[in-house]
């Protein structure tokens, strides 16, 4: 699919055309200081002075190159990157009067960017109104906050009256990391603990835990957290009451003190870190400051977040200074030997990433925790979710057979063996949909801390790994902490005992809450507009207890056939019955 994925911010607008299909982006085109004398676009290499111009003339003069360059025919869609959808827009969302007006109440929480967003996709939907325009939030990546997380120790009802709560920002690069590097590892976002660096003129930290954000540094606003281009990120709010009552600023000022002339700029009168760090090797003090403070923020918050998630499987840098600055890279991790990693100093000095080589691995190898560096790409994530939602949208009502998984156990057949005797093989008691896959005629006693399970079933035929399956009444049952996780994933999984007929087995690990997910193979795939890995929500409607459940994996294999899988505790909620059907929503 062809989108044009338009960014448009307080003095500037860009305009991106990207194949969905190749993931290339064919036109990229930027017009600069809106508003000014010196107005100009920037194609590539080339420049073109505009003079004074302003939005609604920057859009039309977009509109009017991607046309002259790719034909309008061509474009299915226009994403809009709008950076503060509130609490009410937590994913992709198809633009009307009835969504725009929607988004306009947020306006007064991201002034600086909301209403410019917002007035080009008016104009945007005037110049094209053939297609589907589609707003891709910032915020809407970490909707999946916990309450300890997003919460300001605040009264509860003032926080609630004035919509006060960490929202987090950058979202979508964010979201592009996560993807990109599963994508780059060859596994599941979902098994994967990652902080992501986004260093820019913004900037931001994020902690994704198994593929949902759980943490970030940006708070209601983008001020709060690192240290920013011309923002000051952290600052005791104390200081900003001593201002108020003592220090002769208003709120303007404040704000203009704290947005604008704060972070690198106050420091070195500057936001650009590449003169700041020319002017620190010849010896400037304050460009000195301003990196240390700056690198030190960044390693306090990996610190914090490695330990919120209980560890931390990879941490990226992304953003002008996150992508181009190795010596930034090598202040902010040294010495995190204590977290298993270990910069590599040629990898990150020869580290080059563009759209084209996306990716560049810059610790020691064999650490626990990886390294890397990664290519912003916003605009490529923001049609992909274009695309996604249209396709859905597309594939609305499709039906999906539900199937219910009881608490079970795939097992080596090592531990088969010691359970049931030496060369003891499963027999098969009935297929499974998914091809090869049985259950078996065999059953077996979980035995945990607080009690104990009888007549769990086997599947066949025996794994690589064992895995115990149970639903979330189960761990209650047995006093077992099970994670949610896709068949599979079991690092730092409990383990528990296991009696057979022959004899008694402690695993040490293996037992999880399985993520509910659909199997399905590329054709349905293409068909339901969805991708492997892909989050998606389906409706189950049923006599009395429809439910809708989020946070679906889609899992796509040539052998799979079509199926949603839930354990019996969701199905119960959903009140699922034999030969129920679940609907995939857009
Ligand atoms: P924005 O958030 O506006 O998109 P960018 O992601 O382009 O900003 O990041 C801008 C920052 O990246 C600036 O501070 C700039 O100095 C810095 N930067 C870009 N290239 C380099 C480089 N080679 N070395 C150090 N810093 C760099």
């Amino acid at each position: 699919m062809r989108v044009f994925a338009l960014n448009c911010g307080s003095s500037s607008v860009k305009g991106v055309l990207i194949d969905t299909g190749s993931r290339e982006r064919l036109l990229e085109m930027r017009i600069e200081e809106l508003g000014t004398e010196d107005g100009r676009l920037v194609a590539g290499a080339d420049v073109a002075q505009l003079g004074r111009i302003d939005t609604q003339a920057a859009v039309k003069r977009l509109f009017a190159e991607l046309r002259s360059h790719a034909g309008s025919g061509d474009i299915e869609a226009v994403a809009h990157r709008i950076v503060h959808g509130g609490p009410d827009f937590v994913r992709p969302t198809e633009l009307d009067e009835a969504s725009l007006a929607g988004i306009e109440k947020f306006n007064v929480l991201a002034p600086l960017h909301n209403p410019f967003a917002l007035e080009a996709a008016r104009y945007a939907m005037q110049e094209m109104p053939q297609v589907p325009h589609v707003a891709i939030f910032d915020t809407a990546f970490h909707a999946t906050l916990p309450p300890r997380a997003h919460t300001y120790a605040l009264p509860p009802e003032l926080a609630r009256r004035h919509g006060i709560r960490r929202y987090g920002f950058h979202g979508i690069s964010h979201a592009q990391v996560t993807r990109s590097i599963a994508h780059h590892l060859e596994v599941e976002p979902q098994t994967l603990r990652i902080i992501s660096c986004h260093l820019g003129n913004g900037a931001s930290v994020a902690a994704v835990e198994y593929g949902r954000s759980v943490e970030t540094s940006m708070g209601m606003t983008p001020l709060e957290g690192l240290v920013m281009g011309t923002r000051c990120g952290d600052i005791d709010p104390g200081v900003l009451v001593y201002l108020l009552e003592h220090g002769g600023c208003d709120g303007a000022a404040l704000n203009r003190l704290l947005n604008r002339d704060s972070g690198l700029k106050g420091f070195a009168g500057t936001n650009d870190l590449r003169d700041i760090e020319q002017r620190a090797q010849q010896g400037d003090e304050a460009c000195r400051l301003a990196i240390g403070v700056y690198a030190h923020r960044v390693r306090k918050y990996i610190g914090a977040y490695a330990a919120a998630m209980g560890g931390v499987d990879v941490i990226v840098f992304t953003g002008g200074i996150g992508e181009n600055s190795a010596p930034m890279r090598h202040r902010i991790v040294q010495r995190f030997d204590f977290l298993g990693a270990r910069i590599d100093e040629d990898r990150n000095r020869d580290a080059r990433v563009s759209t084209a080589q996306p990716i560049a691995e810059i610790g020691e190898p064999g650490m626990r925790t990886r390294l890397f560096v990664v290519s912003a790409n916003e605009e490529l994530e923001m049609a992909e979710q274009t695309e996604a939602l249209l396709h859905t949208a597309t594939a609305q009502h499709a039906k999906i057979p539900v199937e219910v998984s009881a608490r079970h156990a795939h097992l080596s057949q090592a531990t088969i063996e010691k359970l049931f005797g030496p060369g003891y093989r499963l027999r098969e008691r009935a297929g499974l949909s998914q091809h090869g896959q049985f259950s078996a005629q065999e059953v077996v006693t979980l035995i945990g801390p607080r009690g104990r399970i009888d007549n769990v079933r086997l599947m066949g035929p025996a794994r690589a790994q064992d895995q115990v399956e149970i639903s979330r009444s189960d761990e209650f049952a047995l006093g077992i902490d099970a994670p949610v996780r896709t068949s599979g994933d079991l690092r730092n999984t409990p383990g528990i005992v296991i009696q057979g007929p022959a004899g008694r087995v402690t695993l040490t690990n293996g037992v999880i809450c399985a993520r509910r997910h659909i199997h399905m193979n590329s054709t349905d795939a293409a068909r339901l507009g969805v991708r492997d890995h892909q989050s998606v929500r389906v409706r189950i409607d049923s006599d009395g207890r429809d439910l809708v459940f989020g946070d679906v994996v889609v899992r796509v294999d040539p052998t799979f056939s079509l199926a949603l899988h839930l354990d019996t505790d969701e199905a119960n909620a959903a009140g699922v019955q034999r030969g129920d059907m679940a609907e995939l929503l857009p």
